[in-house]
């Protein structure tokens, strides 16, 4: 026997059993953004290195181990994307959407990062992400966040909390930084050798630690908040305020600093205990240095990403509406004439709506054969033709998830329309 494959590590199939929640969940977020008018934009899996290093930052977990970075066959140097808001800037620069005008976008996808894989997290890995630009105040914030609520509020998600932070401007955080500077010197034992090294070059990022043995040094440096300069300040207490109207519930975590350095003012994660440790199912903030970082004129611009694996993770105990993907109906066809008919009747109730899903039976058979068909593929309706029913002009439906159920014959041109009611009833 030739060997088989396996996967890579880290890179997950979604196989048919599993891609219908998928879907369900998709189409939710999908009508949620419309509910907001935010309009999709597509960007390519792969990116020029230089962009992912110059927006997320040279000294961020991702820029220095996690990128997937290869020489194509120029000898450029490109990446997989890790994350989708870099390729969403370049696109809006390039293709000038930020020039006087204000834009809400989002985008679905998956993005790769060179991880550890475990529970919630793998290198191959799918997001979807809201991105707006040319708006500077807290309404832009809220409403993002609002969107966010409003999704888990559709998809039945209750166990979530919002943690809120400010990043301040970059001048509040250069002073900041000075302070930590300070600070975890003094502590220099305690720190971890990623964190000995950031102390040098990045030590905001000490707070983004994951190391349990560094929780305690962390939750005992000074705090970004009492660093804030008054208009971040003040944007920040507007946000609390809009949020507070809105009535979304919220926690202002001052340790929340996120993993990119894009970031300032408004930071937010939307945080579970039900997942065990991958707890985050989304995250975001504002990037208001970005653009112009990339090349852009100076623009403001907010955004999120959510992890799509792990909102999947939690809605599968719970479900979701229309996560299902079995035929709603088989049609069962014993003999040359009667799978002609079959064929044709198919073609006749697919035509009457978009709603049904009707597998045929094919590869023959006897009943009994396709009966077994018809139950192991999970419909709830055997439609039957046999003789019989051709020559009289009808079809013989048989609920198969019914415990007590009657067969019931109908004229086929009535099968459209009942088989239409029997589903709505259920919906
Ligand atoms: P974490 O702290 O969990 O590493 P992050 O801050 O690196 O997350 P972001 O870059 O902000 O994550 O991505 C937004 C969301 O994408 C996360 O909140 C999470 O839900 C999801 N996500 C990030 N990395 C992974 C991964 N490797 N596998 C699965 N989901 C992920
Ligand atoms: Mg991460």
């Amino acid at each position: 026997m030739a060997k088989t494959f396996q996967a890579i590590r880290g890179m997950n199939d979604i196989l048919p059993v599993e891609s219908a929640l998928w879907q369900a969940l998709e189409t939710t977020a999908r009508d949620v953004l419309a509910a907001y008018s935010y309009q999709e934009i597509r960007l390519p899996l792969v990116e020029k290195t230089e962009l992912f290093a110059r927006s997320i930052g040279e000294v961020t977990d991702i820029v220095e181990k996690e990128m997937y970075t290869f020489d194509d066959r120029n000898g450029e140097s490109l990446t997989l994307r890790p994350e989708g808001t870099a390729g969403c800037v370049r696109a809006c620069i390039e293709h000038g959407l930020l020039h006087h005008q204000t834009q809400r976008l989002w985008y679905i996808g998956p993005m790769f990062r060179y991880e550890r894989p475990q529970k919630g997290r793998y290198r191959q890995f799918y997001q979807i992400g809201a991105e707006a630009y040319g708006m500077a105040g807290p309404d832009i914030d809220a409403e993002l966040i609002s969107l966010t609520a409003r999704l888990w509020r559709r998809l039945g998600i209750q166990n979530v909390t919002l943690q809120l932070n400010s990043l301040g401007s970059s001048a509040a955080r250069a002073a900041y930084r000075e302070r930590l500077v300070a600070y975890f010197t003094t502590r220099q034992g305690e720190l971890d050798d990623d964190s000995r090294r950031r102390l040098l070059t990045n030590p905001l990022r000490i707070l983004d630690s994951k190391h349990p043995a560094m929780q305690t040094v962390i939750a005992e440096a000074p705090s970004l908040l009492d660093h804030l300069d008054a208009e971040s300040q003040a944007h920040f207490a507007a946000l609390q305020d809009l949020l507070d109207t809105a009535g979304i519930a919220y926690t202002i975590n001052p340790r929340l600093v996120r993993g990119l350095d894009y970031y300032s003012q408004t930071v937010f994660e939307w945080v579970t205990d039900v997942l065990g440790s991958q707890g985050t199912i989304c995250a975001g903030g504002r990037y208001d240095g970005l653009i112009e970082q990339l090349g852009g004129s100076p623009t403001g611009g907010i955004g999120f990403a959510m992890g799509l694996e792990r909102l999947v993770a939690m809605l599968a105990a719970t479900g979701l509406p229309g996560a299902d993907s079995a035929p709603h109906a088989y049609l069962i066809a014993v003999g040359d004439a009667a799978q002609r008919a079959a064929l044709r009747l198919a073609e006749q109730l697919r035509d009457a709506g978009p709603v049904l899903r009707l597998r045929m039976n094919c590869g023959g058979g006897g009943f009994k054969a396709q009966f077994r068909r018809a139950d192991h593929s999970g419909a709830r309706f055997a439609l039957i033709l046999g003789e019989d029913e051709i020559n009289a002009g009808t079809v013989a439906i048989k609920p198969l998830r019914e415990a007590q159920s009657q067969q019931i014959t109908l004229p086929q041109d009535q099968v459209a329309a009942w088989l239409s009611a029997a589903l709505e009833e259920t919906a």
